[in-house]
Formats: structure tokens, sequence, C-alpha cells
């Protein structure tokens, strides 16, 4: 079977571009070598770039031009790297925030957070166990603080108000999806992260989490074996650092799963290592968990190996959607290349202190890649 994909393309702003053309090349030449080593099984991209972010902001006056949604939604899938510029804001003084407006738009309400400690990165936590740090983090995206129906409210000078909205409709999806992925990685610990002692929509949020986990019991998709529980939000924080390895599948709302997922990618070496997906129910978009980085755009020093893994991630996407044994085997091969590259401990990125910048990680991964073509010839 041949699978041809249509994947549309944001590169976005600040250190986008830069992550995002490496991680193109890195796909297609995985592809390239699956197709060749079995071209019955094969796979090709067509890569559509679209623009959105503050450069298209600045040139068309929209930040997520309307055509470019529609191209977006007519692709198979879409990878997205960083938008936004703190320089570049609206006349309120906010910033662009065109990557959330897609998720609205596309009504993508699981954003999907792997935290996996690569081979030879080593995060900030001395204990042994933090090497096998393998968890997920799944982020409610479509409402809770962020809800686009219940906009920021400002009484003159005197007060501003936001509100949080959860509801049944999304949170079931939200909670099926969780309980999908913890099947499909065969979880031991499915964790509700909330702050349900205090807020009734936080208690909503933690009722409906037990009624669909009752439903994936009761129905045998989960096992009976996976330990079912709840955290509040402000002791997560604190487990997350002490012993993240006790954790499998976590979900929680949209502001918390924004702060925790950052917390998260600290714990394997930083921003730079956290790929993610936000997953709705006809689309998906790929993309690293961290924003633009205009501190060191431009100065070759971003660490890609979050948009290579988002890449792997879009893959596997396509792979579990279409049931393309080409497309998982691609995306196994840039997942592998990836953890070999760092295996030996030589490449060590700025944020963890040392001096590999894109060009070198993109290089060891070129060449794991490379390796993997030559020792299946
Ligand atoms: P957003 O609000 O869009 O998430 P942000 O301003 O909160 O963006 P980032 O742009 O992710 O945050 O940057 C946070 C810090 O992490 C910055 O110091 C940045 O340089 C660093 N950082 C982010 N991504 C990378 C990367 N790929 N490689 C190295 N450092 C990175």
């Amino acid at each position: 079977m041949s699978n041809r994909f249509n994947i549309a393309v944001f590169e976005g702003d600040g250190i986008g571009p830069e992550v995002t053309g490496p991680c193109c090349e890195l796909m297609n030449k995985a592809c390239r070598i699956v197709s060749e080593s079995d071209p019955a099984n094969s796979i090709s991209l067509d890569m559509i770039m679209l623009p959105a972010g503050a450069k298209a902001y600045q040139s068309c006056g929209e930040a997520l031009p309307k055509s470019s949604v529609t191209q977006a939604k007519a692709a198979d899938a879409i990878l997205l790297s960083a938008m936004g510029d703190p320089q570049i804001r609206y006349p309120d003084g906010t910033e662009l925030t065109p990557q959330i407006d897609l998720r609205f738009e596309l009504e993508l309400y699981a954003g999907i957070r792997p935290i996996r400690s690569i081979p030879g990165v080593n995060g900030p936590l001395a204990d042994e166990r933090a090497k096998a740090i393998d968890f997920v983090l799944v982020r409610e995206s479509i409402e809770g603080l962020f809800a686009p129906q219940a906009p920021s409210k400002m009484l003159g000078n005197e007060q501003a108000e936001e509100t949080l909205v959860i509801t049944r409709r999304v949170s079931e999806k939200l909670f099926n999806a969780t309980f999908e992925l913890a099947k499909k990685r065969n979880a031991n610990r499915i964790t509700c992260i909330d702050k349900a002692n205090v807020f009734p929509a936080f208690a909503f949020f933690r009722k409906i989490f037990y009624e669909v986990a009752e439903h994936h019991l009761t129905s045998g998709n989960t096992s009976a074996e996976t330990l079912i529980d709840h955290a509040y939000v402000d002791i997560m924080a604190l487990n997350l650092l002490t012993r993240p390895w006790d954790y499998d599948v976590m979900v929680t709302e949209n502001m918390f799963g924004d702060i925790l997922s950052d917390l998260a990618a600290g714990l394997i070496g930083g921003m730079g290592y956290a790929p993610s997906a936000d997953i709705g129910d006809k689309h998906a978009v790929f993309q690293p968990c961290h924003g633009s980085a205009p501190d060191i755009a431009g100065k070759g020093l971003a660490n890609p190996t979050a948009m290579f893994l988002s890449g792997a991630m879009l893959l596997e996407w396509l792979a579990d959607t279409h049931h393309s044994v080409a497309a998982a085997r691609a995306s196994e091969l840039i997942t592998s290349a990836v953890d070999a590259a760092f295996a030996s401990g030589t490449l060590k990125t700025i944020e963890l202190g040392g001096q590999s910048g894109l060009a070198d990680v993109y290089a060891a991964v070129d060449k794991q890649l490379s390796s993997a073509e030559l020792s299946q010839k």
C-alpha cells in the first residue's frame, strides 16, 4: 500500500522556522528509508507551508489567516513549531496566540504531552529513577481558564474577571481520549488533577472523570488492575518534583496543564525535549511544548529535539488513524535516531549548560537515520 499524506506546516516565529526545516527533512528522510526498504508499504509526505503568527500579522493584519486555516483543515495532519513575538502585540497589549486560536478553531480538546527521559540527557533530578521518567500529561485545551466562550472582563480600572468553563461535552471527550491513551500505553495509573476542594467547577470535572472511568472499567477497556485516582494540583506540583516515576497518565484542566507541562519538561532537561500533540475528533496539530524563545532566536542555539519528537508523534498518529504500517515505522525510526544520538552523552544542549546547538543535534540525529538506512541494505 502506498500512503501519501498532506501535511500543513506552520513554521511560525522566533526559533520556529529554525527547528521546522530540519524536522521536515528528518521526517522526509525517515519516510524515504521506510519506502525503500519495503516498496509495497511506502509513504511520502507533501509539506504545505502556511503563514501564521507574528510575522503574518505584520504583513497581512491577521495572526491566523483564514486561508491558512482552510488549508490546514484540508490536510491530513498539521505540524506547527512556535508562534508569537513579545514585540508584536494587539492594540490592547496582549500577545498574539494563533496556536491557541487554532485549537479552538479545530476543537483540539486533548493536549497530549509525553514526558520521557532520553537516555544520555540528564535532567536536574539526581535520583537514579529519574532516568526512567515516562509519563503523559493530558491537558484539556479548549476550555478551562482559556475558554473563549467566557471572554475576559475589565470593569473600568478597578476590576478584572476571567471565567473558568468546564463542560460535560468536552470533559467526556477528554477523559475518553485519556483512557484510550492509557490503554495504548498499558498504563498502570490514571490520575485526575484538579482543585476540587475549592472550586465546584473542578468537583464537576472530577465527577465526570470517575463516571468515564467507570464506563471504561465496566466495558473492560481499562483493566481492573489500573490505579485510578485524583490529586490536587498543588500537591501534584510537589509530587512531580519528588516522585514523578510514580505516575503514568495524568489529565487536567487547561491552565493547570499549561503550568505543569513546563514543570514536567524541566524534569527531562528543558523545553527543548518536550513534544506534544493537540488532538480533536477530526484534526490534530503536533508541536513542541516550547514557545518561540525570542531570547535565543537566530543564534542557532535552539534544541530541536522537541520538534523532531513532535514530528514522530505526527507519524504515529497517521499510523493509528490510517492504519499505516509505514507511518508507524517512520515514527519509530525518528524516535530511535533521537535516542541513539543522545545515548553516548556527548551532545549537551544549552538548557543543560552545554554547547551543542541546533546544527549539532540535527547532524547527530541525521547520522543515526543514515546508519539505520545502511543497516537495512
Ligand atoms: P509561550 O508562552 O509561547 O509558551 P514562553 O515565553 O513562555 O512561550 P518559551 O518561548 O518556550 O516560553 O521560552 C522559555 C525559555 O525556554 C526561554 O528562556 C527559551 O530560551 C527556552 N527555550 C524554549 N525553547 C527552547 C529550545 N527549543 N531550546 C533551548 N531553549 C529553549
